[in-house]
């Protein structure tokens, strides 16, 4: 068994607090603070702009795409990073749009991520060639399958069930109706062992503010692979996606390889604080971190299941078909949440009823799983969470 306590001493993990929720915002990696200090002064305080040279700026794109790659299964120079993932999501959906023209639908379902979905209604409008987003339950995408699809777009692990979708299963089934594929792993990358390599994956996109850890509106990340980097077309021509940036010539000519999805001048300090997170992932071996994370959601699941008849299981029972988060329903998840929340326990809420819990083996121990257990059924069978104060709806859940 992999012992994850020198992980846990790179984070701070406020005292008092059990932390279910860093598959929405991971916690602060203490080299990220020092790092942070180090690239407002040394870098752009002492060194101005002779740091995009000096302090190596200008590849970091590339240079924390190299580290993510490590984590997805992609090769070296197959991942850059920058904006968000919404604008990830658009770039990587338009590129594979324009490897089929001939073809009209974009694929998805109804457990994908409303940004997702929200952005490819928005660029088939814009795109305006007949071109629809066809969504079907989870357990239907594979059946949907067929010459009609341009691009099959999915979200390998669902947001609220924490469902997980067969990456290379349902990349191959595309690929024989002829269809390329777009994966977000914004609860995978840093959840479970991905490897989009091996599963054919066209294009995959992800955030690293939730299991990588890299802090509030982290860059996001793109990977595209080799069969199409020197083809896309990058939706989003922006400079710094250009093949000579500070040539400053009329025309856009794009970047060889995955460096075409670049768009502006890249986000210096939150890419540095990125860069200093992932040191935590050095020389960890995802499959550990995927039986650790397995070992602490089926404790979990025993815990509250033995001790909390008040709520229902929402997450697949069968650990392999699940990420690295249980779900629960409760007719009041909001009220219960707030309860637990101001005992210590953080997690979060999803409309309607479902309270989530996130499974971070990296400074996450089974001792604090079993506590959050006892805390939920202290609360639930108290009516602790039935106070006013806790039905309060904040802006954020
Ligand atoms: C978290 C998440 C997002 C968030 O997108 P941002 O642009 O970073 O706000 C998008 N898609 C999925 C699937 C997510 O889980």
């Amino acid at each position: 068994m992999t012992d994850f306590t020198a992980t846990r001493a790179l984070f701070h993990i406020p005292p008092g607090v059990i932390y279910l929720d860093g598959n929405s915002l991971g916690p602060l990696p203490l080299a990220a603070e020092a790092r942070a200090a180090r690239v407002l002064r040394a870098e752009w305080g002492d060194r101005l702009i002779r740091a995009w040279n000096e302090a190596e700026w200008s590849t970091m794109p590339a240079r924390v795409g190299d580290r993510i790659a490590r984590l997805i299964g992609a090769p070296p120079g197959s991942v850059t990073t920058g904006d968000t993932l919404s604008i990830k999501v658009f770039q990587a959906l338009a590129a594979a749009l324009a490897l089929r023209p001939e073809r009209r639908v974009v694929l998805s379902d109804s457990g994908n991520f409303p940004t997702d979905l929200y952005i490819a209604d928005a660029l088939c409008a814009a795109l305006g060639r007949g071109l629809e987003v066809k969504v079907v339950a989870p357990e239907e995408v594979a059946d949907a399958i067929d010459e009609s699809v341009a691009v099959v777009m999915l979200t390998q692990v669902d947001y609220r069930t924490g469902r997980l979708h067969d990456m290379a299963a349902l990349t191959e089934r595309a690929h024989a109706a002829g269809a390329v594929t777009v994966w977000d792993l914004a609860h995978s990358a840093g959840a479970l062992p991905v490897d989009v390599t091996a599963a054919g994956a066209d294009f995959a996109i992800g955030c690293t503010y939730k299991y990588l850890n890299g802090g509030p509106g982290a860059p996001a990340f793109i990977h595209v692979a080799d069969a199409h980097a020197n083809v896309a077309q990058p939706i989003l021509a922006g400079w710094f996606g250009h093949d000579a940036p500070f040539a400053f010539e009329r025309g856009y000519r794009p970047a060889p390889g995955v460096e075409r999805m670049r768009v502006g001048t890249p986000p210096i300090v939150a890419l540095s604080i990125l860069d200093a997170a992932l040191d935590a992932w050095e020389g960890v071996d995802m499959t550990a971190v995927r039986a650790a994370s397995i070992r602490l959601s089926e404790t979990f699941i025993r815990e509250v299941e033995a001790r909390c008849p008040q709520v229902t299981l929402a997450s697949p029972r069968d650990p392999y078909a699940r990420g690295s988060q249980v779900s629960v329903t409760h007719p009041h998840a909001y009220p219960v949440m707030q309860a637990l929340i101001a005992r210590g326990v953080i997690g979060d809420v999803r409309q309607p009823d479902v309270l989530r819990f996130g499974f971070t083996p990296l400074y996450l121990s089974e001792d604090e799983v079993v506590r959050a257990a006892d805390i939920l059924a202290d609360i639930l069978a108290t009516g602790e969470w039935d106070q006013p104060q806790f039905h309060a709806r904040a802006n954020v859940t």
